[in-house]
């Protein structure tokens, strides 16, 4: 049963209800591997589910356009403190209602129309809103994209700082949502610093690790940081933009009244008890569980002949080109999905194939390791992926079957915050 329970919801909505508490069911009994997912807390989800959302306050704290702001002002003030006693950062707003959105803040802070961005090529592991084409930051900028080596599928930071230096942009983007290794800030910085643009470290998919020190931070390097607050950070559907103190009214001018009107207080609330938690000792614990989860995956599927971009990971995220293995990313996300493992199919860097049909798969150990999955267990999640992928090709179904039986039978010792 969803937890907490929806009993309200089911009297008045019987058929919304019907589908979220078989949602809840779906998420309890999947190994849940999509590297941008997560399974927030008890705590996170009631926050989220309070009459804050009833409240409009558009503004900061001490200057809102609206009356009745008495509890709003400190719940966004205690958001904020806990942002940037996490991080370390001088500056936070807590307010962009989610990645995307906070991303086209930066632009209106630091860039006109048409002007320079420079950002990782999506196909590489980028993300859209670094000025991929299909995307509005690739429309009404001059944007320039840099990419991986063909040979090691890491990012060549001399291509990095030639581009740069050819093209002049005034705004470059580090980080993406496909890149299983460190990203090089201190580089970066030194590239920004060369041709004098604002470095923008997006650490949407790695916030989490490195509130708990399992990956080096931005700051210091990059004066802009851009997060979403639902990945590894596990907290709502959110966004924050962190700043050194130089940048604070330029990024919060941008946010509102610049994109967005009112903030969604139930989420700054839910955010600021993520926050809470990730400044915990367990938290560390936990996002250094992550990635040892992650390395102990990424071996298990070496040894079973799957070919990783740049041959692991450093973080949470695992890209697997399935060229080598007979069949695309999407027929495996399919069958994977129906054997009870979540992913996505994944376009891999010099991918031949169409964005919509790629050769890889991405993979994630945030969820699985707050669900208590540990090193121990990775051996086995390889395996199974390994023989559905095998299965998939033969057009055995019974295998496929057999094995969501299983996942089901080994995540019922597991418990999920969400689900009783
Ligand atoms: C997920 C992600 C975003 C966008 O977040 P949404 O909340 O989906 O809009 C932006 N940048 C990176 C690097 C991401 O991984």
């Amino acid at each position: 049963m969803h937890q907490p329970a929806i009993t309200e919801l089911a009297a008045a909505d019987p058929e919304i209800a019907g589908l979220v508490e078989q949602e809840a069911k779906r998420q309890y009994e999947k190994i849940r591997l999509i590297a941008s997912e997560n399974y927030v807390s008890t705590a996170v989800l009631e926050a989220t589910g309070t009459v804050l959302t009833n409240k409009y306050s558009e503004g900061y704290a001490g200057k809102r356009y609206y009356e009745g702001q008495q509890l709003v002002d400190p719940i966004e003030n205690l958001a904020i403190e806990r942002a940037k006693s996490v991080f370390g950062v001088e500056h936070a707003n807590v307010q962009p209602y989610s990645g995307s959105p906070a991303n086209l803040a930066v632009y209106l802070a630091f860039l006109q129309p048409g002007e320079t961005v420079m950002g990782m090529a999506l196909p590489a592991g980028g993300h859209l809103t670094h000025g991929w084409n299909v995307s509005a930051t690739g429309k009404w900028f001059r944007s320039v994209a840099y990419g991986v080596r063909k040979d090691t599928g890491l990012v060549d930071l001399d291509e990095v700082r030639e581009l740069a230096l050819a093209e002049r942009p005034k705004l470059i983007w580090c980080g993406g949502t496909a890149i299983p290794r460190t990203i090089d800030y201190p580089a970066f910085a030194e590239i920004a610093n060369e041709v004098g643009a604002v470095l923008v470290a997006d650490i949407a998919h790695i916030a989490g690790l490195i509130a708990g020190g399992a990956h080096p931070s931005p700051v210091g390097h990059a004066p802009v940081i851009s997060t979403t607050t639902h990945k590894t950070l596990r907290g709502p559907r959110g966004a924050m933009l962190m700043s050194t103190a130089e940048h604070a009214k330029a990024l919060d001018k941008a946010v509102f009244p610049g994109l967005q009107g009112g903030p969604h207080n139930h989420t700054t609330a839910a955010i600021a008890v993520a926050l809470g938690e990730a400044g915990k000792p367990e938290f560390s614990a936990y996002a250094h569980a992550i990635v040892a989860n992650a390395k102990a995956l990424a071996e298990a599927l070496v040894e079973r002949g799957f070919d990783l971009v740049s041959g692991g990971t450093d973080n949470h995220l695992i890209l697997i080109d399935l060229t080598n293995k007979g069949i695309a990313g999407k027929p495996a996300a399919k069958a994977l999905d129906r054997a009870g493992i979540e992913l996505n199919y994944n376009s891999v860097p010099f991918d031949p194939r169409k964005p919509f049909d790629p050769s890889g798969l991405r993979l994630g150990t945030a969820a699985i390791t707050t669900r208590g999955l540990g090193t121990e267990h990775m051996a086995k999640v390889a395996e199974w992926i390994d023989q559905t992928v095998q299965a998939e090709n033969a057009g055995d179904e019974a295998t496929v079957e057999r094995i969501a039986g299983e996942i089901r039978e080994l995540l019922d010792g597991y418990p999920m915050p969400g689900w009783a």
